[in-house]
């Protein structure tokens, strides 16, 4: 659920900026995480008389804690908090595009976090969703002209630093905790705030409740462990999201021989009919999608495919064999297993023949059963996560968030 706390910016924080010399900009993006509200601390300290703003930007997916803590955050540190929001969660946006996204692709963060604050930031657009609390701190009305961002990264993550400086320009960004020695539990403390609950659970970061589509095993395992119900949820989300997202690729399917492709007017009903079996359960108005049964089911037997889409994916066991050209017969053993040479009649060719091992869907429900019946086989390492805010390239960056999606 959204929280509803409605405030806008009221008329003294606007005469304020007639009155007072234009001070320096700071927006921090605030996550919810600890980090960031080291990077507030960081930022209030040093410039003290400047103006100030923490910027939230929200998923609708956050466990609810997060609403808790960014308000009490805000209040206490004395910021005002500006929170803007797409209107989607990260499923709602794979319904809406007919995707699952995993940790290859995946464009949650970029369309739900990234392009809300850039299109704002950058373009003054702003999305659908906007809330103010504390709005009587903003010292001065214009916050974003020559403002300094602010992301609470630490070292473990220095290598999306250059990344997230490119894809902020013009704008100058700073990463106090890289920097600077800053314990944000000692920032916690001063200011008696209590941390996420997420991190009280164990999960090294405060997103989407813990459910993030671009996670590994071992992060599953411990959302299993600890929110049994969250990851329930979340296995019979995957399972649908795959049958519906199955069934139209399947239904708009023109790779298939054209006798065997659906005829455009009977796609479009079809299409109609998965939308109205589906999109209620994805918008939380209804407990279960309703019955939509996959064309496949009825079609002949070389087209009887469902196939399986997932967050996570793993390493087939069944070796696919490839060719390509060479001008050397040395090769890279670790990045090519099992190379067959052969030499062509153009001598300074060579056709190399490979064995790799695709990546295939790995569905929650798979995983499920593996960590019941296999759990010494489970890659606690492979953890993953989100990477919001890292680069995103210049086309996406000059769409607009603005697109709107039904409800
Ligand atoms: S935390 Fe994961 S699921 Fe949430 S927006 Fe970021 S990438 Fe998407």
């Amino acid at each position: 659920m959204i929280h509803l706390n409605k405030y806008s910016v009221n008329d003294k924080a606007k005469n304020r900026e007639e009155i007072v010399p234009l001070l320096k900009n700071h927006i921090i993006f605030f996550s919810g995480g600890r980090a960031s509200l080291a990077a507030a601390d960081f930022v209030i300290k040093k410039y003290p008389e400047d103006n100030i703003l923490l910027y939230f930007t929200d998923t609708l997916w956050e466990n609810h804690d997060t609403y808790r803590f960014i308000d009490e955050v805000s209040d206490k540190l004395q910021l005002p908090l500006l929170i803007h929001c797409a209107g989607l969660t990260p499923i709602q946006l794979m319904f809406e595009k007919k995707l699952v996204y995993n940790n290859m692709i995946g464009d949650c963060s970029k369309l739900l976090k990234m392009r809300v604050a850039s299109d704002y930031l950058k373009k003054g657009i702003k999305p659908g969703i906007e809330q103010w609390r504390n709005p009587q701190y903003l010292k001065q009305n214009n916050f974003i002209e020559n403002a300094t961002l602010y992301f609470g990264i630490g070292f473990e993550e220095m290598h999306r630093e250059k990344a997230i400086v490119k894809n902020w320009l013009p704008f100058s960004v700073n990463m106090p905790l890289i920097e600077n020695f800053i314990r944000p539990d000692d920032v916690l403390k001063q200011y008696d705030i209590r941390e996420p609950e997420l991190y009280k659970l164990g999960f090294s970061h405060n997103n989407c409740n813990g459910r993030c589509i671009k996670a590994g095993q071992g992060h599953y395992r411990h959302l299993k462990k600890t929110m049994p119900d969250t990851f329930k949820k979340l296995l019979e989300e995957e399972f649908h999201l795959s049958m519906c997202v199955s069934a139209y690729r399947y239904i708009i399917d023109d790779q298939v021989p054209e006798e065997d492709q659906i005829p455009q007017h009977v796609q479009e009903k079809l299409l109609q009919e998965l939308d109205d079996a589906y999109r209620d359960y994805f918008y939380g108005r209804a407990d279960k999608p309703n019955l939509f049964i996959h064309p496949a089911a009825s079609a002949q037997s070389e087209y009887m495919k469902i196939r399986k889409y997932s967050f996570m994916k793993k390493k087939s066991k069944t070796p696919v064999e490839f060719e390509y050209q060479t001008e050397s017969e040395e090769y890279d053993t670790d990045l090519i297993p099992d190379l067959l040479f052969e030499e062509n009649e153009d001598t300074t060719q060579h056709t190399t023949k490979g064995l790799r091992f695709p990546s295939e869907p790995y569905t929650l429900r798979d995983f499920n059963r593996d960590e019941k019946a296999k759990p010494e086989q489970i890659d606690l390492f492979d953890i993953g996560g989100c990477g919001c805010f890292v680069e995103f390239d210049e086309q996406e960056n000059n769409m607009s968030c603005n697109t709107t999606f039904g409800g």
